[in-house]
């Protein structure tokens, strides 16, 4: 196909918006492993699950078989303020660099939380007040899930409590506005409102706090409020399944004009927007019916894919989430504190974590300092500020258009660009002021943090 005239943006209209999710564990000949009850280590069910989770997102947590899930109307409503999202086909990039590949990216920060999160945060939220719950609870590290959950939260009426990561929420207090601007409550963590706070407080005082110890917090209040529930912005079945928005748009979108991509790429924090991304294309490749080249993006100084162990782990530092079957870096993993580029998560998606082991897709960590220089890169030619998280994309992206150069090969390649970098200046100011470094951890760091994996005979 020749694609010299393909316009450069792809817009889809608002009745190609996905009318279902596509659930890609029904085409998956290896499922994702079970949850595990953290107590008794064994598989959780719908009734082990309903005090912490909504009933419809269990089922949706829990339904390995059934390939498309319909999208209750009040959410594509809503899906219809910021989507469909723009397929933008990178001619300034392509040109940039001078590369005969085509490069083409799903762009999902048309909205003010800045990134994907919303598509997940809607929905989320919408199962949660057809419960006839009151509120929703969940912690945030940089803010950008904490902002769309509470955008989410505003439109629906229902109430919404965030836990902020402490540093984060001293730091950004612009995140932290926006969403109390939309009606949450933002505390900084960990607190002295839960157990488990006061408990970390009195065992690390001072500490800045982490994802870990926010979550736990997020989760004993929803579990100890009466009408709450907690949700959850990433690494779980349902989030990925709500995500597949991205790639069933972004497909269609390439479908009108003939084109397959040879090389999908995305950034892999917990592994929501690359799942999201890559499904309808995973499930045809996992159909047999076509192949293609899947490349998880992540921080070298976060390397759950390329260094971590695929093992039962806790999600979270209190121990009270289910234990997941991922790859990880054991929950006790915290990334170095020059690391300014977002995915600092510990584990990845199970859905991911089993497609990667089942050698479905490939996995690349890359460099801060080179991320930025991509993001930079980006920006002067294509406009979009992007957020330090993308650019992991943005990086692989260009340095696979570059190898192309070299070998004149014009191979098309997608990747996602999940967001705008607007409150991230922070990390932007240090790389402009040549203050950025690169840090990886050593093998004895990842040791010791692997040797708190729980032990399962699972
Ligand atoms: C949260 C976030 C990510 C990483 O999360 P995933 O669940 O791995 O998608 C990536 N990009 C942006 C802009 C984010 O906000």
């Amino acid at each position: 196909m020749d694609q010299n005239n393909i316009p450069y943006k792809i817009y889809l209209s608002e009745d190609e918006i996905p009318k279902q999710w596509y659930n890609v564990r029904a085409d998956m000949k290896n499922k994702p492993a079970p949850l595990l009850n953290p107590a008794t280590m064994q598989p959780m069910g719908f009734d082990d699950l309903r005090p912490v989770f909504c009933d419809e997102l269990i089922k949706q947590e829990l339904d390995d078989t059934t390939a498309y899930i319909d999208i209750p109307d009040e959410i594509r409503s809503f899906y219809k303020m910021y989507r469909p999202a723009p397929l933008v086909r990178a001619y300034c990039l392509e040109k940039a660099l001078g590369t005969p590949a085509k490069i083409y990216y799903k762009f999902e920060g048309n909205n003010t939380s800045g990134s994907h999160k919303l598509n997940s945060a809607i929905v989320q939220a919408y199962y949660a007040k057809q419960q006839g719950l009151k509120g929703v609870t969940t912690e945030t590290g940089a803010g950008q899930w904490g902002t769309a959950l509470s955008m989410a939260s505003a439109y629906l009426g229902i109430d919404c409590k965030v836990y902020m990561v402490k540093v984060s929420y001293e730091q950004k207090p612009f995140r932290r506005e926006v969403m109390r601007t939309y009606g949450a409550s933002v505390t900084p963590s960990p607190s002295m409102d839960t157990e488990i706070g006061r408990k970390i407080n009195a065992e690390h005082p001072g500490t800045t706090g982490s994802l870990g110890c926010a979550i736990s917090e997020a989760v004993e209040v929803a579990t100890k409020t009466e009408g709450y529930r907690y949700v959850l912005g990433s690494v779980l079945n349902q989030v990925l399944l709500h995500q597949t928005v991205i790639g069933l748009e972004a497909k269609a979108a390439l479908d009108k004009y003939g084109i397959t991509p040879d090389i999908i790429i995305g950034c892999a924090g917990g592994g929501s927007n690359l799942g999201g991304l890559i499904s309808p294309f995973m499930g045809e490749k996992l159909r047999g019916e076509k192949d293609y080249q899947i490349i998880a993006i992540e921080p070298a100084s976060c390397p759950s894919f390329t260094r971590g162990k695929f093992a039962y782990d806790f999600c979270d530092t209190g121990m009270v989430c289910p234990l997941a079957k991922m790859y990880t870096l054991g929950s006790n993993f915290i990334p170095s504190a020059n690391h300014a580029g977002g995915l600092r998560y510990h584990g990845m998606s199970p859905i991911l974590s089993q497609l990667y082991h089942d050698g479905l897709m490939e996995a690349r960590s890359v460099e801060q300092t080179a991320v930025f220089e991509a993001a930079q890169q980006f920006a002067r030619v294509e406009g979009i500020l992007p957020a330090p998280e993308s650019s992991h994309a943005i990086r692989a992206a260009i340095d696979e258009a570059l190898k192309c150069k070299e070998t004149g090969e014009e191979k098309t390649i997608l990747f996602g660009l999940t967001g705008t970098g607007y409150f991230d200046m922070v990390a932007y100011q240090k790389f402009n002021d040549g203050e950025m470094s690169d840090y990886i951890p050593t093998d004895e760091e990842l040791e010791k943090s692997f040797a708190t994996l729980p032990k399962v005979n699972a």
